[in-house]
């Protein structure tokens, strides 16, 4: 899949569209969901043009990598989800519903988030 510039977190990160920042450093930017799925829901985001965690990961310098990682855990801490608890999530293509075609993680707490993710209703 190439990388479409013209996603919306590409536009975030051209500063075309405001966002609700968490996080910035050289490589990563993290900022709150719009539509929060979760008491605590936070987008973390490398600033380079990555579709996906497999692209991120083949393609991904090893400073973009080592600097996503350490920062995902910081906004983690920094948020206050430590004692309680959280959830990390990719979604990655089709079947796993990926809407914006820019690698993001998703960070969810706030609230008890269950055992396992429900598939959707058919
Ligand atoms: P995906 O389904 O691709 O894993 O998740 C995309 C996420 O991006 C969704 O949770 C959606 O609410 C969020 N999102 C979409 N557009 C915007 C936006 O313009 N600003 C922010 N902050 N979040 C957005």
């Amino acid at each position: 899949m190439t990388y479409d510039p013209d996603n919306i977190f590409a536009k975030i990160l051209r500063g075309e569209i405001p966002c609700d920042k968490v996080y910035e450093d050289d490589h990563v930017l993290a900022f709150n969901d719009i539509n929060p799925q979760t008491p605590k829901h936070i987008l973390v985001i490398p600033k380079g043009a990555y579709v996906s965690f497999d692209d991120f990961s083949e393609q991904g310098s090893e400073a973009e990598i080592a600097a996503f990682m350490r920062a995902a855990g910081k906004i983690a801490r920094d948020a206050g989800m430590i004692e309680s608890g959280y959830r990390i999530l990719a979604n990655t293509g089709r079947d796993a519903h990926q809407d914006v075609p820019h690698f993001h993680l998703h960070i969810f707490a706030g609230k008890n988030l269950g055992r396992m993710i429900k598939p959707p209703e058919k």
